[in-house]
């Protein structure tokens, strides 16, 4: 019973050190989880911005290339300008702009594909563009506009770039040329390279037809790679603008894809970051406070435990140290301790429910005698087999034999009237004659006991404490051993004892027995 609370007590502990640990980790969990949506936020929002930058950089410059390309297209047009002195003329038809150092060639080629005016220089550099495809792209159709090509290496410069030319048309609408002009490929591997990128991250710029015009970083066998078909590219055209997250059909790296088509041209560019990279700073931080977390909540837990084993440890130490204090060490049996209590309790139970309380008080009859003859460890041997007759004799649970002195013992009879009491110590007085203990030779009849028996009867309960009924049990022993030993006897009941001591004070004190 006693060990109950404690267990309880110790369930507690257990189930504390298991819920904070993982709270604990629940709390950092949570934590780490935020922190890895806000390095994936940074990460975009970082790809929205270099993206923007750069898409409004490409689109400018492509739009000024445009201009020049149409100023050329449209001055052709005013009458008398072919005529005009060719110094003249090339001021009148390439403005400041065709000298920008982005710009590789600007030339008017004539519907044959040789150069007619290049505004390099008066005399026309000599090249024929009859096999290039925007050539034939403008011949074909009239309404092509700014036509983009995909990389080639310039004719007359030798430098990689990227064609931009506009058809010339005759007045009477047929094909008469074509105005290039080419936009360096240097332009944009500088424009790319000013970013700074971690491992495995890239910035690509795509012709719409899937060609890679420039990759930051730059590997040379990258450009002029057609990736048309790729998951990536299909979504990049589709689409148009936004983000996702793919593998990467060059690296098999995955990667998040932030992309735009730059303005209305063919052209799109895109910030792909490497997932692993975007979540590496986070992981390493989140490993750190993980595995410290982790080690807490461990050593929590492995404390709790600890302390719950030992708490259960000090339990049952207490509870055997309880079990001893109330225990006698010889026999085994109750001790005076343990008598009181259960006496107090029987007692207050008796009277509240009104029912009988017997108690037999047992002592070894000569036992010095016993001590001097075989010795006091026979004694004690015979005090053990003693015991055990006792403890046989009676058989109810709520019966309880005590040792409470050297070789005095007590009986508690809750609920037995005097005679099933009487009926007790008949049996005790049995067991104990046949009590033997044949290699000391002490032989069946010598070991003899007196008992003194006292009753709380129900419908008296006038008795005052369970001492009184104590002393009425040693009163009756005591007549026991006076009339001759080996015998019970039984103590008057309380109100016979009452109604006897007025009559002898009354006699004292010379009163008549009629007042
Ligand atoms: P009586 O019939 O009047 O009770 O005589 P008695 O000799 O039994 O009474 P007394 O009270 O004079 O002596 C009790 C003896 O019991 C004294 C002691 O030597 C012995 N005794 C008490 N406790 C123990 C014990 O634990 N072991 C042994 N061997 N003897 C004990
Ligand atoms: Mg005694
Ligand atoms: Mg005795």
């Amino acid at each position: 019973m006693r060990l109950l609370p404690s267990f309880d007590q110790s369930r507690r502990w257990l189930t504390l050190g298991v819920l904070v640990p993982l709270g604990m980790l629940i709390v950092s969990g949570l934590m780490l989880l935020d922190m890895r949506k806000d390095a994936w936020l940074k990460a975009e929002h970082t790809s929205r911005n270099l993206l923007q930058v750069m898409e409004r950089d490409i689109a400018r410059n492509v739009e000024i290339f445009d201009l020049s390309l149409r100023a050329v297209v449209e001055n052709l047009r005013v009458p008398g300008v072919a005529e005009l002195a060719p110094e003249i003329r090339q001021l009148v038809l390439f403005d400041r702009a065709a000298s920008a150092k982005d710009i590789g060639v600007l030339l008017v080629i004539d519907e044959k594909g040789d150069v007619a005016i290049d505004a390099a220089g008066i005399a026309p550099r000599k090249a024929n563009y009859l096999d290039r495809d925007y050539f034939q792209a403008h011949k074909l159709r009239n309404d092509l506009g700014l036509y983009i090509g995909t990389p080639l290496v310039s004719r007359l410069t030798g430098a990689r770039m990227i064609p931009l030319s506009r058809r010339i048309s005759k007045p009477d609408g047929s094909f008469g040329g074509v105005v290039l002009g080419t936009m360096q490929l240097s332009y944009f591997s500088k424009l790319l390279s000013q970013i700074s990128l971690d491992q495995d991250d890239a910035i690509n710029l795509y012709h719409r037809d899937g060609t890679r015009i420039m990759r930051h970083p730059f590997v040379e066998s990258d450009i002029g790679a057609n990736i048309a078909g790729a998951s990536t590219f299909d979504r990049f055209v589709r689409e148009g603008r936004g983000t996702f997250i793919d593998t990467s059909v060059r690296d098999g790296v995955e990667r998040h894809y932030t992309f735009t088509q730059i303005g209305d041209f063919p052209l799109i560019l895109n910030v792909a970051l490497a997932t692993k990279g975007i979540e590496a700073t986070w992981l390493a931080k989140a490993t750190v406070i993980g595995t410290v977390v982790l080690i807490l909540c461990g050593i929590n837990f492995g404390l709790s435990l600890l302390f719950v084993v030992e708490l259960r440890r000090r339990t049952a130490v207490q509870a055997q140290l309880t079990w001893m204090s109330r225990t006698d060490f010889l026999t085994g049996l109750p001790n005076r301790r343990r008598f009181d209590e259960a006496f107090a309790q029987a007692w207050e139970s008796a009277r509240w429910k009104r029912t009988a309380l017997s108690l037999l008080i047992i002592d070894a009859d000569h036992f010095k005698r016993i001590n001097d003859r075989y010795g006091h460890a026979i004694g004690d041997e015979v005090l053990q087999k003693f015991a055990l007759k006792l403890a046989a004799s009676v058989h109810r649970p709520e019966d309880l034999v005590c040792r409470v002195g050297g070789e005095e013992f007590v009986v508690l009879l809750p609920e037995t009237e005097q005679a099933g009491a009487l009926r007790i110590a008949e049996k005790i007085h049995e067991e104990v004659s046949a009590l033997a203990a044949a290699a000391a030779g002490i032989t069946p009849g010598t070991f003899t006991v007196s008992i003194g028996l006292a009753t709380l009867e129900p419908e008296r309960p006038d008795l005052g404490a369970p001492i009184d009924l104590y002393r009425m049990a040693d009163a009756a022993l005591y007549e026991a051993k006076a009339g001759g030993r080996n015998q019970t006897r039984c103590a008057e009941p309380y109100a016979e004892v009452v109604a006897r001591k007025r009559t002898v004070l009354r006699v004292l004190h010379g009163t008549s027995a009629s007042t």
